[in-house]
């Protein structure tokens, strides 16, 4: 089999490409590196079933080449992340829209089985918890670029309903904050990326306002095992599958934790929105999935604790950026 990764120098990108190539899939991915990085995939690059091509997924004859060459599409490039959207949102716009619509047309002409990664912010501030796939979503106005992102994957969801309906077998997953080795930490990778980094350097842990919005984090085996399951489940075809874990916890919780598994002497302290985000910000501030749909579908279930993920994810930043952590791991 032959697979085609968008973004798979990326942080789940790369971990994935890890997963098919030890399922014996020969791997492309296009990918230009603007939040992706080669160390993620460098251990791959002298391998004969593996090619990176450095380009932009919006490069159309570039796609049409490679995607009449695969067997399979695991798009995964975007511009992904809150701050990274807020800082440019008209490039967030442009990739995830219009490279999801090139990545489909060509999917749909080749008639190529696809996966879309979408994201759990696609339920906006929806306080539904827990998030079932077909829950009403809730967003703010068009005025905070936040609910850019949410309304980009939304469209990119709808693109894959719509070739779906004219037969083509594409499944679309929405990740709950997936965190791992190969997170950013110098960028932006997550809150778990920069409370380890910061718990490291023995800075202060920011936390955003009150600390009590809660997250689902999951761990990256766990999100690459139900992406993996939902493209090789051909009743999955046609849906949309939370991949998350079902245990919550609040962001400040999560500092405590981070600073005790690293014995650190960091202060925790709280930072209000504005100051992170300026004004024009919305949180969400509950997400928590519905995890039933993938069980019953295709039997996936997140296993990893939370504490376990950290513990793994401690140990490669620390193995990565050394003590002084430079913070110079991948980017997602
Ligand atoms: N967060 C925080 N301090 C930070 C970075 C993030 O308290 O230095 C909070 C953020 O406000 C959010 C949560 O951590 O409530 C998860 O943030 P992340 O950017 O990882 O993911 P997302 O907002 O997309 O869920």
């Amino acid at each position: 089999m032959k697979a085609l990764v968008t973004g798979g120098a990326g942080y789940i990108g790369s971990n994935l490409v890890d997963r098919l190539r030890r399922e014996g899939y020969e791997v492309w991915v296009v990918d230009n590196l603007s939040q992706g990085k080669v160390q993620n995939i460098a251990h791959h690059l002298d391998d004969a079933h593996f090619h990176f091509i450095n380009d932009t997924i919006l490069n159309q004859s570039l796609m049409e080449r490679v995607i009449s060459h695969v067997d399979v599409i695991y798009h995964l490039a975007a511009v992904v992340g809150v701050k990274y959207v807020v800082q440019n949102p008209l490039q967030a716009i442009i990739t995830n829209v219009r490279g999801t619509e090139i990545v489909l047309e060509l999917a749909h002409k080749y008639w190529k089985k696809t996966l879309i990664a979408s994201t759990s912010e696609i339920y906006g501030k929806s306080e539904q918890v827990p998030l079932a796939e077909n829950s009403d979503r809730l967003l703010g106005p068009t005025s905070v670029d936040r609910w850019a992102y949410s309304d980009s994957k939304a469209i990119d969801e709808y693109f894959a309903l719509a070739y779906h309906k004219l037969g083509l077998p594409v499944v679309v997953v929405r990740y709950f904050n997936s965190y791992g080795p190969r997170l950013d930490a110098k960028g932006y990778g997550s809150v778990i990326a920069r409370f380890v980094n910061q718990a490291m350097r023995g800075e202060p842990i920011t936390v955003y306002d009150d600390g009590k919005q809660t997250r689902s984090f999951t761990y990256v085996d766990d999100t690459i095992q139900g992406t993996f399951l939902a493209s090789n489940c051909p009743e999955a075809a046609g849906r949309f599958f939370n991949i998350g874990s079902s245990q919550e916890i609040s962001v400040v919780e999560l500092a405590h934790k981070v600073k005790t598994l690293l014995g650190s002497p960091s202060p925790i302290v709280f930072v209000p929105y504005t100051q992170a985000f300026g004004n024009n910000f919305e949180e969400t501030r509950r997400r928590l999935p519905d995890v039933r749909l993938a069980e019953q579908t295709f039997g996936f279930r997140a296993t990893v604790p939370l504490d376990d993920g950290l513990r793994r994810t401690i140990a490669w930043f620390q193995e990565t950026c050394g003590s002084g952590g430079s913070g110079s791991g991948a980017k997602p």
